[in-house]
């Protein structure tokens, strides 16, 4: 895949009519629709303000949640939950689509913008493209909510065509939602001339760049719970990277496919053949793989479960592992140390409890420690980096849960795909 696309700063955006699509999927309250972090408007912001001081007139746009786009999909979601038929009506159907709504983000985005944000009833209907006619150099709308269209995740062409028919420019800049082909992810750019925001070209340039011409040596570290969802990751990484190191409860797989005895760790028994295959390319490619020497167990997977620690080829059949052991952490420790560039994807144990966060711990430390170009992909890597006080240590963490993966995957994104090549 081709990293190394046009940005915002290679077309002449002045005085044109851009449509902008943006990562404005922010968490709400339940009950009040409150933003409850407005985190993806702020990362949003040197993007919209770069267009606007260029006196581009800024037609932004995005998902938020997943609403259904026609009744029929409504009464079909509301009845394989087991809801009562009664109340599967047009009228609640309606409420549960305002409650998508993205007027509270043009909201929030006014007050942080410090100039109107003008808000569209609809995607691509009559007011929407009314506003989108009249907008001027300089001025800011949002249209709503692209999923309240139903040709959106199907990625149809008429859609894109009138999204695109309101601009002269598409600019992405929702890295969270590249890894989606989609009317506003993707099919648009067949309309337009595509180029990046400032998010997208920063992932692009520093994950794009761990991918494509590393600096070596290049250690990728991954955890997280399950192999399964990391196959991916870790076969295109095993081609790239000079030493992986395995951690958390995928772990135990591997344990046990290398003939250990893993207890009532998390094993995943399909994927004992697939560890054994990586276990072999590895040796094969000559990729150093580095598992756990011990591990930290539990008798329960609890937050006050008694720490005990095992040799991790040995864990008592009654016996969990929940976190990596000390030896561990000082091999994992060392191997960061001389790393050119270090990309993390995945918690090395259960951190979400305190007495078996330390694996996560000491890696972020170790991260932080290094002058490696360090990365971290995955949002819960990403939430453990943060609450332990790491963040602004870090080189790049990577802003989408799905894209990122995806991009570590090495799979092509429909996002980046679509926009011009440099
Ligand atoms: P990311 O979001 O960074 O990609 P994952 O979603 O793959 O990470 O995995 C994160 C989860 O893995 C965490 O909730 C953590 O508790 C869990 N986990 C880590 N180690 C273990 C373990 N030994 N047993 C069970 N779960 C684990
Ligand atoms: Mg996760």
């Amino acid at each position: 895949m081709n990293y190394n696309k046009k940005t915002v700063k290679d077309i002449d955006v002045a005085g044109k009519k851009v449509l902008l699509r943006c990562d404005f999927n922010v968490p709400q309250d339940k009950d009040t629709g409150a933003i409850t972090d407005d985190k993806r408007i702020v990362a949003a912001l040197p993007t919209i303000r770069y267009l606007l001081e260029q006196k581009a007139a800024v037609i932004a746009c995005s998902h938020l949640g997943k609403p259904n786009a026609t009744f029929e999909a409504y009464v079909k979601k509301q009845t394989e939950k087991g809801k009562d038929p009664a109340s599967i009506t047009e009228e609640a159907w309606q409420k549960s689509l305002k409650k998508l709504s993205l007027a509270p983000v043009a909201k929030r985005l006014s007050e942080l913008l410090g100039q109107d944000v003008i808000m569209a009833d609809d995607v691509v209907g009559p007011d929407a493209k009314a506003k989108a006619a009249a907008l001027r150099p300089g001025q800011i709308m949002l249209l709503e909510n692209t999923r309240f269209e139903k040709g959106e995740t199907k990625n149809d062409p008429e859609l894109a065509k009138a999204m695109a028919s309101m601009a002269e420019i598409y600019v992405s800049d929702a890295f969270g939602a590249v890894h989606r082909a989609h009317a506003s992810t993707a099919g648009v750019a067949a309309y337009l001339p595509a180029v990046s925001g400032f998010l997208i070209q920063k992932e692009l340039e520093i994950m794009g760049g761990a991918l494509s011409n590393p600096k070596r040596p290049l250690v990728a570290i991954l955890g997280g719970s399950k192999v399964s969802s990391k196959i991916g990751v870790i076969n295109n990484l095993l081609d790239i990277a000079d030493t992986i190191i395995i951690g958390g409860g995928m772990a135990y797989t591997f344990a046990k496919a290398k003939g250990g005895s893993i207890g009532k760790s998390l094993l995943e028994e399909d994927w004992l053949d697939y560890c054994n295959e990586m276990l072999a390319k590895a040796q094969e490619k000559g990729t150093k793989l580095l598992l756990p020497v011990d591990t930290l167990c539990a008798a329960e997977f609890s937050a006050d479960a008694k720490p005990v620690l095992y040799d991790a080829m040995s864990i008592p059949d009654d016996m969990m592992g929940m976190d990596i052991g000390p030896k561990t952490i000082a091999a994992y420790t060392e191997a960061v140390k001389g790393a050119g560039t270090v990309i993390w994807n995945g918690p090395m144990g259960v951190f979400e409890f305190p007495a078996f966060a330390e694996g996560t711990r000491a890696v972020a430390k170790a991260l932080a420690d290094t002058d490696a170009i360090t990365i971290i992909g995955g949002g819960d890597s990403a939430a453990a980096v943060a609450q332990m006080g790491f963040a602004d240590k870090m080189t790049h963490i990577s802003t989408g849960g799905g894209a990122s993966l995806e991009f570590l995957e090495g799979k092509e994104l429909p996002g980046v795909a679509c926009l011009l090549d440099k």
